[in-house]
């Protein structure tokens, strides 16, 4: 039986001390819950935030990280520095890196075996667009992006990556996919993940849906058959509203 994995993404937003204060409400309020737990937050506050979830089951992740471990490249930040502060996941390959920042498949790849290389736990994003889904051709774009994300991964890998197919209409939009579309896309990258490294690893990946899930669908979408939880974005900053998605049951 998977886990269910509820991940928050900030995105650009909170500051250290908001950081802070949202912690400290919202600690008590998922203290109980059976499901993992993540924050992925800005650079900035990621020193604050991993302090301050001591003693909590709040884990900490990043939102982009680099390929290389060390260099010539003003302004990033390399998944070795990440890991030495002791952060245990990143967002790689959101959509909203892929369309501003000319991220690709192919910097994703080399991002996921970075991360995995540097312990760090890849929260894997792939999604498509309107047109794309208007076009009927979802499950090529899906499961191109899942198969080039992959290239060269090992099956023992898949444990330590989440993947999260997060249509990119519903991210931010209000839009949300309905649970049987996101259910169906989601094994559809079951299959794929199948297909290349068998049926036992596909059964155990972890594949959440993110696109403006909020406490309102975050129940119906996540006893979804194959939604392991959810990549949630703007519903995730304020503290009783994320809770309720985490305790959604
Ligand atoms: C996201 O940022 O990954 C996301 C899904 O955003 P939202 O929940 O706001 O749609």
């Amino acid at each position: 039986m998977r886990k269910k994995v509820i991940a928050g993404n900030w995105k650009m937003n909170m500051l250290p001390n908001e950081a802070i204060d949202f912690i400290d409400q919202f600690a008590p309020l998922v203290k109980n819950t059976e499901n993992e737990v993540i924050l992925c937050v800005p650079y900035t506050d990621l020193f604050y935030a991993l302090l301050h979830v001591q003693g909590t089951n709040i884990k900490i992740g990043a939102q982009n990280m680099h390929w290389e471990e060390s260099g010539a490249y003003t302004g990033e930040v390399s998944g070795k520095m990440l890991k030495s502060i002791g952060v245990e996941y990143v967002i790689i390959g959101h959509s909203e890196r892929r369309q501003y920042f000319a991220e690709t498949d192919e910097t994703v790849n080399k991002k996921i075996k970075s991360a995995l290389s540097n312990g760090l736990k890849p929260i894997v994003c792939v999604g498509e667009t309107l047109e794309q889904r208007e076009q009927g051709i979802t499950k090529n774009i899906i499961t191109d992006q899942v198969e080039k994300a992959l290239e060269e991964i090992s099956a023992e890998s898949l444990k330590d990556i989440i993947i999260a197919y997060e249509p990119i209409w519903a991210i931010g939009t209000g839009k949300t996919a309905t649970k049987e579309d996101a259910n169906e896309t989601i094994k559809q990258i079951r299959e794929k993940i199948a297909e290349k490294y068998g049926q036992n690893v596909a059964d155990g990946v972890i594949i959440q849906y993110g696109g403006s899930v909020k406490s309102s669908n975050a129940k119906e979408l996540f006893e979804m058959s194959d939604i392991d939880g959810g990549l949630v974005g703007g519903a995730s900053l304020k503290p009783d509203e994320f809770s309720k998605i985490v305790n959604y049951k």
